[in-house]
């Protein structure tokens, strides 16, 4: 099973991600996360995209392509994913399905985590004092929110048509959005 977990920034992505990486045993594939640790090995993708990424816009879909076409074509990974920050505009939704046509897979269920601009801004502000991201302060933090509603309507609306998208409140506790994911997951299990 291949999962998408979609939603602004703050969401708490990464944090269900995680629930589901261990509970399913599927593999968690940030984007975001595989972009920072270009930037922390200094590597020329990385000193390529470090302004972009401080400033709250998304780095090009062809760089974001490139780095899930390597996680997509192992066969460790197939049909174990969990994409987390992935797609984020129309153009990289429609590349997924075809990269993943190419590996013989499919996108299984996509849970769209909904919050307000207001908890955005508050979660980002707590994070920041634990994870010091150079893109985690109020700022930035409506600009990454901006960013998100100009670009997400179109990928949620694709999802939409096809069947796919699950809408969950992400503001509920994290206990209950484990729940309410676990009982979704289970219903496409069958
Ligand atoms: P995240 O950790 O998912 O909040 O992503 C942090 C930043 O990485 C974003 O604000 C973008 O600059 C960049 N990024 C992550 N995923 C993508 C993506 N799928 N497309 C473009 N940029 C991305």
């Amino acid at each position: 099973m291949n999962i998408v977990i979609f939603g602004p920034p703050g969401a708490g992505k990464g944090t269900q991600s995680k629930f589901i990486v261990e509970k399913y045993k599927l593999h968690q594939l940030s984007t975001g996360d595989l972009l920072r640790n270009e930037i922390k090995n200094k590597t020329a993708l990385g000193s390529k995209i470090s302004t972009i990424m401080s400033s709250g816009e998304l780095v090009s879909d062809d760089i974001v392509g490139n780095l899930i076409e390597k996680f997509v074509s192992n066969n460790t990974f197939k049909n174990k994913i969990i994409f987390d920050g992935y797609p984020r505009t129309i153009i990289q939704a429609k590349n997924l399905d075809n990269l993943l046509f190419k590996y013989d897979q499919k996108i299984d269920i996509v849970l769209k985590l909904s919050v307000s601009l207001e908890t955005v801004k508050q979660r980002i502000l707590e994070r920041q004092s634990q994870e010091k991201r150079a893109d985690d302060n109020e700022e930035i933090a409506i600009k990454r929110y901006k960013t998100y509603e100009s670009s997400s309507k179109s990928v949620i609306s694709y999802y939409k048509q096809r069947k796919l998208l699950k809408v969950i409140n992400g503001e509920a506790p994290i206990e209950e959005i484990n729940i309410e994911i676990s009982g979704l997951i289970e219903a496409i299990k069958g």
